[in-house]
């Protein structure tokens, strides 16, 4: 792990609030304190993201979760993306959930509690599946499905140039090509230190350095200081490294997750929004082709990028999507990618005070970009005010994992 502290710093600077990470999550939040007025500075060791989440996942935007504060989370972030719809290009087209036997009984347990919540869902049978989906002619296994109109599909990049857009345009700054490798916090205010690299970086130097496998690479850059009357940790599957700066552990772990564009040739998806299926394989419309993803879980925790192309599409996607629809048998591969989930043993995220002066929003894994909006609010919130506008929010607390009092996200794939 990186240890090294300034002796010199080259740079220095000063602000309310300084945020390592400037995916969608630390960008929301960066626009958030700009909103209330603070001033911010933004780190990343790549503002592009080409490694991160908020570049590498599957744009679904969902309010159907189990659990009651991620409903909140996603319905909140919803009605802001629906105010700015054309801007992030948010098509709600809906969520179309396939149930099996085990999970079905659960799924309408549920849905009065997401009514409740103001996400509106209905419950459909296995016939009025393939009426309304008459590419899915194997109903086999199907309990039951859901359908909620209200979610569908963003554009990540979109959405986290409208938060940075608007962070800019108040008392933020956007610091790029610096790494973060050491944290103090005192009693009235915290202090990182960084390396800021002269030059651009290879995706392997960026992997090796965000994973903390070698010193630091102090030979790169200038060392710079930042100030600050607080620190936000929004670093996505790299928290736990930045958390252990500052000696407190977290229970996340990074795990590698494979999307693959597809070549549907005669089919088209692009009436409908998201399909999740009940062997775990989900697909939608992506352009003139399909996106389609599959989580296996026995994939080892770690840093990896490693895509394992067309091998893992017909080792894994194709044979569920064939086995649910036989339009797709002559689905071709086009190519993919990587990219990490952050997992919590109860598949929830983090957010709140980790230590004093430190604050941390990370962890989202599978929901941080459908729920960017309302974590960069609530977080904006506790650091103004001292406390969370909706106090269910208090339970993603990193407390949890001490106290057993987990927030386990059963709809999570
Ligand atoms: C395959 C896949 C599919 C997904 N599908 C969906 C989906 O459909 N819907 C959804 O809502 N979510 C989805 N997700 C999850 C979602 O993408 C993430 O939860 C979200 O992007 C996390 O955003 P973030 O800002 O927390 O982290 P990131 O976007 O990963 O950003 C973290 C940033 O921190 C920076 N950083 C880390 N350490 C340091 C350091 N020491 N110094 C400087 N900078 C540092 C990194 O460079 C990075 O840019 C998916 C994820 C994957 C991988």
């Amino acid at each position: 792990m990186a240890k090294h502290r300034t002796s010199g710093a080259e740079a220095r600077d000063h602000c309310d609030v300084a945020i390592i990470g400037a995916g969608v999550i630390g960008s929301a939040v960066a626009m958030a304190l700009g909103e209330r007025g603070l001033s911010a500075a933004l780190i990343d060791l790549d503002l592009s993201g080409r490694l991160s989440s908020s570049e590498r996942n599957a744009g679904g935007v969902r309010a159907t979760w189990w659990q009651p504060v991620n409903i909140a989370l996603s319905r909140e972030s919803i009605r802001h993306y629906e105010s700015i719809r054309a801007e992030i290009g948010f098509r709600q087209k809906g969520y179309l959930i396939l149930y099996d036997g085990a999970r079905w009984a659960e799924a309408l347990r549920m849905m009065p509690i997401q009514r409740d919540l103001d996400h509106p869902i209905e419950a459909l049978t296995p016939r009025e599946v393939a009426a309304r989906v008459p590419e899915i002619d194997r109903l086999d296994g199907i309990a039951g499905a859901t359908f909620s109109a209200g979610d569908g599909l963003i554009n990540s990049n979109l959405l986290k140039a409208h938060y940075r857009e608007k962070a800019r345009a108040s008392r933020v700054r956007l610091i790029d090509r610096v790494f973060v490798h050491g944290i103090e916090a005192g009693q009235s205010e915290a202090c990182l230190f960084g390396w800021q690299a002269s030059s651009a970086m290879n995706d392997a130097q960026v992997a090796r350095l965000l994973a903390q496998d070698d010193d630091g690479a102090p030979a790169f850059g200038r060392p710079i200081e930042i100030r600050a009357g607080a620190i936000v940790i929004a670093a996505g599957a790299w928290a736990p490294n930045v958390l252990k700066l500052i000696g407190l552990d977290s229970p996340t772990a990074a795990v590698r997750r494979q999307l693959c564009v597809v070549d549907s040739r005669s089919v088209t998806l692009e009436n409908y929004g998201m399909i999740f299926d009940t062997s775990g394989v989900y697909f939608h419309n992506d352009g003139p082709h399909i996106l389609a993803g599959y989580s296996p879980p026995a994939e080892p925790p770690g840093y990896s990028f490693k895509f394992d192309g067309e091998d893992f599409f017909n080792r894994e996607i194709w044979p569920r999507m064939y086995a649910r629809a036989s339009c797709f048998e002559r689905l071709r591969f086009i190519s993919g990618w990587a990219g990490l989930y952050e997992m919590t043993p109860d598949r929830s995220g983090i957010l709140g005070q980790a230590a004093p002066r430190i604050f941390e929003a990370h962890s989202f894994s599978a929901h941080g970009v459908m729920q960017s909006y309302a974590v960069g609010q609530e977080l904006a919130e506790l650091i103004v005010n001292g406390r969370f506008r909706n106090p269910e929010v208090r339970g993603l607390g990193r407390e949890r994992f001490a106290t057993g009092k987990l927030l386990y996200e059963e709809l999570h794939w």
